[in-house]
């Protein structure tokens, strides 16, 4: 029994696949789970799905795996309706704390408060109170500089499929899809069905990229037939795909009519002379992914490099905190389906001494060692060019939200004796602004010819002082619990 004489709650933040997976796994094995999630409805980014307003008839038409979405959406209608998973859409988590209880022998490691600000406009605090906490944020795109790249018409790879799948909208008529990472391929070719004409796809990766990796990909068949789908419908929408090229510059004036595309030598230089101007009205653009990690850091979980570390349950090395999805590495949707099922069974067998269904987690646990190891197959393949700093020009914008060009940055490193993104920041502005630095942190790394470290941010969203005011009051005085039944309805 819990301190507060119920049954264990599970806080779940983020309700894509590996968010889903954990809050159903967890509730079938009796926990209560509050399922938090900044979007309208539950999917993350694979399983994005149309705004309802929109009246999408055909929305399976632009997804892949709709079985699995279909499975993952009617389990969760199913434990909403019995009253095991409180769903709260709209909800942008901030921070996580632990609040320690009066009796530690009751509740040696205290609840977790997980704030989060409610709403499209992110105004209204609300806070949810747990015994243990899955984190499942995530990831999101990198994206680096290059001349234009600010021009509207430029989007990113992830924006665009987001436009098209949440909106139903296309962002163009004309698109180059372009960068580096397995993104592309869906991007390019969900663009197509669409209707828009994907003038070029351009992928930073060569043929010699793949062959280094060939032995491990190979060893994933499913996974090769899911890649030789995509690259059929290409084929059938007759879109030309440039390997070991990049783009170098997206012109126009008010907005974007035209990108440049150059070949790479094995160095990942561009090749002089190779330049070739493509009319387009759109530029999808992304050079991978990253976890999300702010919450995780904030708890005070270990980080290896830019992924949350957890051990074979999901657990992180805090005390009641799992972590699951792409939050743990970039790894594809069906990773995040297998760790986030490993969380939710840990999570119910950990708060509530539940003996997890073995075989669940047998197979969650050899998909999860399978999709790992092509996981790392890929990362190997996919890197954005080595030498991509040189086509940034000195005018080129990097930080968006401060309007920081390159001359700034590299005048601070070269003549200021800047040698890490803070002092850069400092003497700069870069990283300064809304994104607090996740988009510029990857291209000022570059510049600065560092690796990318990681960011301690104590909050993980953008917030209103007067929220930050009230949440500093001591919650057990003031507690402004989530009415389960108003956020079903
Ligand atoms: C833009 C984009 C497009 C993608 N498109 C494809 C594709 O076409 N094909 C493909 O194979 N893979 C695609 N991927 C990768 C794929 O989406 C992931 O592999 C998979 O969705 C990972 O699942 P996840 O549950 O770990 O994270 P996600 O699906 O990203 O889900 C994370 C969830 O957490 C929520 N969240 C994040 N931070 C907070 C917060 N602070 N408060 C509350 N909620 C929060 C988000 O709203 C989201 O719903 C895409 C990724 C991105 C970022």
């Amino acid at each position: 029994m819990t301190a507060h004489g119920e049954r264990p709650r599970l806080a779940v933040v983020g309700a894509g696949p590996a968010g889903l997976a954990a809050a159903l796994a967890a509730a079938r094995q009796g926990l209560t789970v509050t399922l938090v999630d900044a979007a309208p409805q539950a999917g993350g980014q694979f399983h994005r799905q149309p705004a309802e307003g929109l009246g999408a008839r055909r929305a399976r038409a632009l997804h892949h795996r709709w079985s699995t979405w279909e499975r993952l959406r009617d389990g969760l209608a199913r434990h909403v309706a019995a009253g095991r998973i409180t769903h709260l859409p709209d909800h942008h988590v901030w921070t996580v704390e632990r609040e320690k209880d009066t009796d530690p022998d009751l509740d040696p490691d205290g609840t977790f408060v997980v704030h989060a600000l409610r709403g499209p406009a992110q105004e209204e605090p609300a806070t949810v109170r747990a015994d243990g906490l899955v984190i499942a944020t995530g990831g999101y795109e990198t994206v680096l500089p290059f001349p234009g790249w600010t021009l509207p018409g430029v989007v990113t790879a992830g924006g665009a499929q987001a436009m098209l799948k949440g909106g139903l909208v296309l962002p163009g008529r004309t698109a180059v899809v372009a960068g580096t990472g397995p993104l592309l391929m869906p991007v390019a070719a969900g663009l197509a069905a669409a209707g828009a004409r994907v003038a070029a796809l351009v992928e930073a990766a060569g043929a010699r990229d793949v062959a280094r990796s060939a032995p491990a990909l190979a060893a994933h068949p499913g996974k090769l037939a899911e890649g030789a789908r995509y690259a059929a419908e290409l084929l059938r929408h007759r879109v030309p795909v440039r390997s070991r090229h990049t783009v170098v510059a997206a012109h126009g004036t008010d907005r974007l009519d035209a990108v440049t595309v150059a070949a790479l030598d094995p160095d990942g230089r561009v090749r002089t002379g190779t330049g070739h101007r493509v009319p387009c009205d759109t530029l999808a653009v992304g050079h991978g992914m990253l976890p999300h990690t702010d919450l995780a850091e904030t708890l005070g979980c270990a980080v290896d490099g830019r992924r949350v570390r957890v051990d074979d349950e999901q657990r992180t090395d805090v005390p009641g905190v799992w972590a699951a999805g792409e939050t743990t590495g970039i790894g594809g949707a069906d990773l995040a389906l297998a760790e986030g099922r490993i969380a939710g069974l840990s999570a119910a067998a950990r708060l509530d001494s539940r003996t997890p269904d073995r075989s669940s987690w047998r197979s969650a646990a050899a998909a999860r060692s399978r999709l790992r190891r092509f996981a790392s197959a890929v990362d190997a393949v996919y890197r954005p060019p080595a030498h991509w700093t040189d086509q940034v020009t000195d005018d080129t914008v990097v930080c968006r939200c401060e309007e920081v060009p390159a001359a700034d940055v590299r005048a601070a490193v070269g003549e200021l004796g800047a040698g890490d993104l803070r002092t850069v920041k400092l003497l700069t502005r870069a990283g300064m602004g809304w994104c607090q630095g996740r988009m510029c942190g990857p291209a000022v790394a570059g510049l600065l010819g560092c690796e990318l470290p990681v960011s301690r941010r104590p909050f993980a969203r953008p917030l209103p002082l007067g929220v930050l005011a009230g949440a500093t009051e001591d919650p057990t005085e003031d507690p402004q619990p989530v009415r389960p039944e108003e956020e079903n309805a």
